[in-house]
């Protein structure tokens, strides 16, 4: 009888350990929906993994992504989201840029009257995929950028050049100081998978761009840590990332070892390796990093 405890011990140990692991779990899969009020108007609408931002005015609403890519009913729970805090028309819809897990699903807020708004190029690459799920933009951005002003709110528009796609919007709302841009600048996470889409140098002329604008908190659109905000401390920190991943591509570019996998997933970076996805897609980075120094890609 007496073996039985210690087994028994062995065994409450493994069980603490299995339930250790699965708290763990949810937080990459956070629940389903919230919106969390950021600032006097400013809203956060999150569906599991993305977020979009929205501003209420007496004379109407600005949305942004519809985020109905991953998860279809998402973009009407979060017109439900809207109107449990106003009645006002939806004017305006702004995509963040074209990819489709942040821009598709916009029927119900087209249906609901709102003015879709992109950056010029993104709008030529919507009209060219005729993705069926993914309202083609009505206004165009220029690389000059653009303001909307409407019952008493400011969102300026603001493009900061080349980098996780060719038309990525930075959202500022200058009196309340955030900044609302998605995917090219994530929180304390490394980049997705090979940065498909992405454009090396430019991304770093981009950082540098939105460095200089006047702002405190940015509102991602993949929540950070915690469901944090970010701050320019967060983008110096993501530059540097960028530049250790450069440097070392661009060593193993020096050897010849820009198209040995080996070589490539040999490259560690501790410094980062408790940010959010690092061992699934510090590769990927590496290898995009390789493209561009080992073959100019
Ligand atoms: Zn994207």
């Amino acid at each position: 009888m007496h073996l039985a405890l210690p087994r028994m011990l062995i065994l409450a140990a493994a069980l603490a350990t299995a339930t250790l692991a699965c708290a763990q779990a949810p937080a990459a899969a956070p629940a389903p929906y919230a919106t969390t009020k950021v600032a006097d108007n400013v809203y956060v609408f999150r569906a599991g993994g993305h977020q979009s931002m929205f501003v209420v005015t007496p004379e109407g609403v600005i949305a942004t992504d519809p985020i109905g890519y991953v998860n279809p009913q998402a973009p009407a729970v979060y017109l439900q989201e809207i109107r449990k805090i106003t009645q006002a028309p939806i004017k305006y819809v702004i995509y963040s840029h074209h990819h489709y897990d942040h821009a598709a699903g916009g029927k119900p807020f087209k249906d609901a009257g709102a003015v879709f708004v992109a950056h010029r190029n993104a709008h030529k690459r919507l009209v060219a995929l005729q993705a069926p799920d993914v309202v083609v933009p009505d206004m165009i951005v220029d690389d000059s950028g653009s303001s909307i002003v409407l019952g008493g709110m400011r969102v300026d528009l603001l493009y900061a050049g080349n980098n996780h796609s060719d038309n990525s919007l930075v959202m500022l709302l200058p009196k309340e100081r955030i900044i609302f841009t998605v995917d090219w600048i994530p929180i304390q996470a490394v980049l997705f998978r090979d940065m498909a889409d992405g454009y090396i140098p430019d991304w770093f002329a981009g950082l540098d761009r939105v460095l200089a604008m006047e702002w405190d908190r940015m509102i991602p659109g993949h929540p950070g840590p915690g469901g944090r905000l970010g701050t320019k401390d967060d983008v110096r920190m993501l530059k540097d990332y960028m530049t250790d991943v450069s440097n070392a591509a661009k060593q193993l570019a020096a050897e010849r070892k820009c198209l040995n996998d080996e070589a490539m997933r040999a490259v560690k970076l501790p410094k980062y390796e408790g940010w959010g996805a690092y061992s699934m897609f510090l590769f990927g980075n590496v290898e995009r990093f390789c493209e561009y120094w080992g073959r100019g890609i």
